[in-house]
């Protein structure tokens, strides 16, 4: 992990208490959140991946505190904010913005793209009305959009245009960290591009961190510097890009990563496809020993008994949760070998 930490996130969970009916006996918490720790480092990009309810998003909220945590800590520059009150949060909440996935859903239609990109600045700071003005002039032409255009409302632009908005509206507070809830998958292809080019800039010209929940592996790839892989609200794999990308060591990582599509043509048709069976189980009725036994290809008894512990792999910090990781660790070392020849 970075020796700078702008975030640090330890043991954080969030369990849901679940309405009881009036005949039914007590039933579990949805346990969201299970224990996640990690760091963010400055001007660095950490990406939180996983399919659809394995935490991520639950995860971007706590750190928010739009949600509240179960338990755990949260500390944000040197300062711990995880009990922090809704007025002593405010001057940090201006430094940790998020941008949503749905850029229409997130923007106000009524509003004019002016507004919708002063209200932070409006709200949370002194700045006057003609300063606040000039920022979001200068916000806009930052973000790739024209200021002329700041008269105008959310449906008179494109969907791409729309999630510039939404960085725009982030981005004037000057903020230290973006927490990026799938920033990218309700676009086209072309214009992910496009967006990714412009947060990668920005991070370039600002020095901010990111968080950048995803499901598209393709793009945590790109932009990313390091990777925790979520299942069932636990981190199961986390490593720098190249230890994740080249050399996954969970079954769950080895499963996500062999759907995707390889871009060099020579490398088609030399990595197996490993479907993962079933949905992601229950979080209120978690299944006993590892919780990825149920679908894990690899899964032998002292998985269905045992939970594995997220541990170092290979000294250099790269952590798996498997009971067979130093396994894996040497068939990917082979495998690495082997087209070194
Ligand atoms: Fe699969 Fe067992 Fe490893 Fe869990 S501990 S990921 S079930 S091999």
């Amino acid at each position: 992990m970075s020796n700078q930490a702008l975030l640090t996130v330890t043991d954080l969970e969030k369990h849901f208490e679940q309405s009881k009916g009036a005949f039914s006996g007590p039933s579990s918490p949805i346990r969201a959140v299970d224990g996640v720790s990690f760091e963010i480092g400055k001007s660095t990009t950490l990406g939180l991946v996983g399919e659809s309810g394995s935490g991520k998003t639950t995860t971007g909220r706590l750190i928010t505190r739009l949600l509240e945590p179960s338990a755990g800590s949260i500390v944000f520059d040197g300062a711990d904010i995880t009990e922090l009150s809704r007025t002593e949060l405010r001057p940090i909440r201006r430094k940790m913005q998020i941008v949503f996935q749905d850029p229409f859903a997130s923007l106000d239609p009524r509003m004019k793209v002016r507004q919708i990109v002063e209200e932070p600045v409006r709200y949370s700071t002194d700045v006057g009305s003609n300063e606040r003005r000039s920022r979001v002039m200068e916000t806009l032409e930052v973000v790739g959009l024209n200021p002329d255009h700041a008269e105008r409302y959310p449906h008179e632009f494109s969907g791409g245009q729309r999630q510039r908005i939404g960085i725009a509206r982030a981005l004037i507070v000057r903020p230290d960290l973006l927490i990026l809830d799938e920033p990218v998958s309700a676009l086209d292809v072309s214009i992910q591009a496009q967006i990714v080019n412009l947060l990668e800039d920005l991070q370039e010209e600002f020095g901010l961190s990111y968080l950048l929940i995803a499901h598209d592996l393709s793009v945590v790839r790109q932009i990313c510097d390091e990777v925790a892989v979520m299942y069932l609200g636990k981190i199961v794999e986390f490593g720098t890009r190249d230890e994740v990308y080249e050399s996954p060591t969970h079954p769950y990582t080895r499963a996500l990563l062999s759907a995707v599509p390889i871009s060099n043509p020579r490398l088609r048709g030399t990595r197996d496809r490993i479907v993962l069976k079933g949905d992601i189980p229950d979080p209120a009725n978690k299944p006993s020993g590892c919780d990825f036994h149920t679908r894990c290809y690899m899964a032998a008894d002292v998985c269905r008994s045992d939970p594995p512990e997220l541990e170092d792999s290979t000294s250099e910090g790269h952590l798996v949760s498997c009971h067979f990781a130093e396994t894996i660790v040497k068939e990917n070392n082979q495998d690495t070998k082997g087209k070194d020849k």
